[in-house]
């Protein structure tokens, strides 16, 4: 399909389809009839005052008499839209539409978006932390580096209810979880891995702090400028983490010996000859870089057909798609009142993930792929998104961790039952 082809289907598809419809893509459903008096009068007034007198004495119910529970603030300034960039906060809405659409599909999580007019850090913290009470949690989405990192963190000190920056920690989560069972693959273990990170945003520093927690402890990272070293004096403290004493400086250098290249950088950085200097055993690239990778699957396949690789590409094997995380992961914390979102949390997701690549796969979903053969292997490390399976697992091992966390309101947690309740 031709570009502008794609753009006027694309454009066309936002817009209300008919004269019931509306434009853009979310709505409100109401889950409570209102059709006589009395439901009229027990919707709004003077019914609904029991409700908030509840609340008011015990803010806990909020759970049970509104829809708190179930409901995910999507939050954005528009500084860093997909690969658009700055585009202001409304050009993101479609996007912020966009994802409530994907918590729904994929997670049955209803979600709002709100576009903050506005790029400083305190006003935006301070925003968010004065609506955070009406969700269940607080999902931040396409906010630049690195002021992503602080206002996360304090946001997260602040708030009673999870606080996640998908474009940090899902991508952590599943190429996490691709990690996870290359290693089990190739027998090889994360103490003694080379990585290599190209990329210290938002998602480079997220990964390569997901990648120390599962015991990696050799990585390069690198920025536009070349190898985060310690003799480098423009560091922020976010790159400084990964700043040590080495000879190498560039990508060239760092990728010699390494074991994974892990790209969320920029297109086409990563050159074919370079990747024939990779680790003589099973090497492996996760090219995220959208919506071009740093090196095409094809190119770096003739290099070394022995390559395990990945791409943030739905054409391709392998794809890092952050809508195997995002919903389940929510879906899970809010299930059990999570009040945050725990590195505990987020690594049962990604263990999860591993674990389901490994059963056999249903025909729908192969259909939904297009692929006839979908076997665990270098072809098929990481769930597809089309897998409904995703949601038990990943939703139901989220959960588990945050009772055993203590981060969990609910007094009682049955896994089997919770797992139960899922497939349904
Ligand atoms: P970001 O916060 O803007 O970070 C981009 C990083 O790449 C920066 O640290 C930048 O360096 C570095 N960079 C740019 N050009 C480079 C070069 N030539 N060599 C080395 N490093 C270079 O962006 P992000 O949100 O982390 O996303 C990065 C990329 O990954 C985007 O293409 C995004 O679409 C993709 N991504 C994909 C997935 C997925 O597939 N699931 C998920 C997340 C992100 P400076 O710090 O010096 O500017
Ligand atoms: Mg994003």
């Amino acid at each position: 399909m031709s570009n502008d082809k794609f753009r006027e289907e694309s454009l066309q598809y936002h817009k209300a389809r008919n004269e019931f419809d509306t434009n853009g893509k979310i709505g409100t459903l109401i889950t409570k009839p209102c059709d006589t008096e009395k439901e009229l009068s027990m919707a709004y007034s003077p019914g609904v005052a029991y409700p908030c007198l509840e609340i008011e004495k015990d803010e806990e119910a909020a759970y049970e008499y509104t829809n708190k529970g179930n409901l995910v603030a999507v939050i954005s300034d528009g500084t860093a839209v997909l690969g658009l960039g700055d585009i202001g906060h409304l050009a993101g809405k479609p996007v912020m539409e966009g994802k409530a659409v994907l918590f729904k599909t994929f997670a049955n999580v209803d979600a709002v978006d709100i576009e903050i007019n506005t790029k400083d850090t305190d006003e935006i913290i301070e925003t968010v932390a004065r609506i955070a009470d009406s969700f269940g949690g607080v999902n931040l989405e396409d906010i630049s580096a690195p002021r992503c990192f602080e206002i996360e963190a304090r946001l997260k000190e602040i708030c009673n209810v999870p606080v996640f920056h998908d474009d940090q920690h899902g991508t952590a989560v599943i190429t996490t979880a691709g990690l996870i069972n290359v290693l089990e693959m190739t027998g090889k273990k994360p103490e003694d891995l080379k990585v290599v990170v190209i990329g210290a945003g938002a998602s480079g520093i997220a990964c390569a702090r997901m990648y120390k927690q599962l015991g990696v402890k050799n990585i390069t990272m690198l920025d536009s400028k070349g190898v985060i070293h310690s003799g480098r004096t423009d560091l922020n403290k976010y790159k400084q983490e990964f700043a040590f004493d080495t000879p190498d400086r560039t990508l060239e250098d760092a990728m010699k010996g390494a074991d994974m290249v892990l790209g969320l950088s920029g297109p086409d950085l990563i050159k074919p000859e370079w990747v024939k200097t990779m680790s003589k055993e099973s090497p492996i690239i996760f090219a995220c870089a959208n919506p071009n990778p740093e090196i095409k699957p094809e190119l770096a396949k003739e290099a070394r057909p022995d390559i395990i690789i990945g791409t943030g590409r739905s054409d391709y094997p392998n794809q890092v798609n952050n809508v195997l995380g995002f919903p389940q992961i929510f879906r899970g914390a809010l299930d059990v009142r999570a009040t945050r979102i725990t590195e505990n949390m987020k690594m049962a997701a990604s263990k999860a993930l591993a674990a389901l690549a490994k059963e056999p796969v249903p025909e729908h979903v192969k259909k939904a792929q297009g692929r006839e053969t979908m076997e665990f292997g270098p072809d098929y490390i990481i769930p597809s998104p089309f897998d409904r399976r995703v949601l038990v697992y990943v939703a139901s091992a989220v959960a588990q961790a945050a009772v055993e966390d203590g981060v969990a309101r609910v007094k009682e947690f049955d896994l089997d039952a919770y797992k139960a309740k899922l497939q349904r």
